[in-house]
Order: structure tokens, then sequence, then C-alpha cells
């Protein structure tokens, strides 16, 4: 090798070797949200609840009550109603035990927002909602139709919050009839999968009202514990803990993103 293309050669070397770390280390400087899918601890079933808060969160309390099971709600702003209009199913939900969790303020598919910002006003003011209801701010957001990318994780883990989806989904979003989600439901059951996060939907009266009844029972009996989505993965619902507020002229969804 001659002199001059070794020093082009020992050139292009060291600055393919600076260049990786580099590139390493502006990557590492974004953080992404973890995404769970699925469960850690054995034979434990979380079932999730999406689209609340809804006039059929009652049913879905007494049937968590019944079989002695802690459910996951991710809570939307101004979806199917106003968060503020049903504050005190938000109360009941979280006095009762069970974990909450965002799951932005009007549901739209966060891969379509082009930026930060518009990401951001999704999920602030569900957690300014939550905080003043109840007290907490969410450590876990659940995207609308389970869609994120790298920007919605970026924005997801600088606000604190882990991505959760699921690896069941009971069908009920797309009007599965009960039939054939009870039959999904029985399938799972008997392919002893050991850990499982379950869709369901709050705003489904099916699912409220016959779907959980019908199936929770049976994951009881078979052993498995019905835990919240925090519990199963052994992580912490919240990141604070506070007082909840006292309602005044902010309680209302009307200044609230579309
Ligand atoms: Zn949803």
């Amino acid at each position: 090798m001659q002199l001059k293309s070794f020093v082009l050669f020992a050139l292009s070397v060291a600055s393919f070797v600076v260049a990786v770390p580099n590139a390493e280390s502006k990557r590492q400087a974004v953080p992404l949200a973890a995404v769970y899918t699925t469960c850690v601890k054995p034979r434990t079933i979380a079932f999730t609840f999406d689209d609340g808060p809804h006039i059929y969160n009652y049913d879905i309390l007494e049937a968590l009550k019944k079989v002695g099971a802690k459910g996951t709600f991710f809570l939307n702003g101004n979806n199917w109603n106003c968060i503020y209009d049903l504050d005190q199913t938000v109360r009941n939900i979280h006095s009762e035990g069970h974990q909450i969790g965002s799951h932005t303020w009007s549901h739209p598919n966060l891969k379509t927002l082009k930026t930060k910002e518009e990401i951001i006003a999704q999920l602030q003011p569900v957690d300014d909602a939550l905080m003043k209801i109840v007290g907490v701010k969410p450590a876990m957001m659940r995207p609308p139709y389970g869609e994120y990318n790298d920007m919605v994780r970026a924005v997801a883990a600088s606000r604190g919050q882990s991505l959760v989806n699921w690896d069941f989904d009971s069908g009920d979003s797309i009007g599965l009839p009960l039939k054939d989600s009870v039959a999904a439901y029985d399938a799972l059951l008997k392919s002893n999968q050991s850990t499982i996060i379950a869709l369901n939907h709050e705003t489904s009266q099916t699912t409220a009202q016959k779907l959980i009844e019908d199936v929770m029972p049976k994951f009881k009996a078979a052993g498995y514990t019905l835990d919240t989505v925090a519990g199963c993965l052994g992580l912490e619902p919240y990141q604070n803990v506070g007082i909840p507020g006292t309602r005044d002229a902010s309680w209302t969804c009307t200044n609230g993103p579309k």
C-alpha cells in the first residue's frame, strides 16, 4: 500500500470509528418508551378496558368485584364522554383498587399526528384530568388502535409513560358476537398461555354485562390471578400520587384537542 492511499485508508477508518459512537450517542439521547404486549407474572391475566369512562363501567366494576379481580382502565379525556362529566365513575375505578391508564384525550391514531406537540396535546390533558379527579398521574398509556411510532414512544418516554398493548383481543370493538368472543376466550384458556393482557372495551354493553361475567370466573377457576397490568408486570401504576382537586371552571372538555 502506498503512503498516500494508506493515509486515506487510515483516515476513513478513523472517521468510521468516530462516526459510530456519535450515531450511537445520538440514538441514546432520545429514549423510547417501553412497549408491553404481554405480562411477566406466570398464570396471570390482566383484563383491560378501553375507551371509558362510560355508562357501562358500573357493570364492569360489579363483575370484577364478584370474582375478586383487579382490572385496568385506559381512559379517554373526551371520546364517548367527557371525563369531567363522569368524574364519579373515575373515582369508583380508583377507589376499588383498579388501575387507571391514559388512552389519549380524543382517541386519534397517534401515528397520524405530525408533531411532538400534537402528541403531547393528546396526553397532557388526560394526565391533568386524572390528577384533578383522583390525584394520580398514570405511568402507562395505551395508544388508540394499538398504533404508535418512534415519535410516540419518544414523547411517552419524556412524560414518564410506557405503552401497553395486548396479546389477546376479545374482538368486542369490531362487533364480534358474544358467542364468538366467549369461544375466543375459551380457546385462550385451553391454550394454557401463562400470562395474558386481554383487550376489551368499556363501551361495549355485551362485554360489560355478559362477556366478562362469563369468562372471568373460568380463568379464576383455572388458577389464574386476575390482576392489573402494573401488577402483572411488577411495575408501579402511577408516577405521582397526590391529592385530588375540587371541581372548578377548569373541569371542562371544551378546551381539549379534537
Ligand atoms: Zn380505544
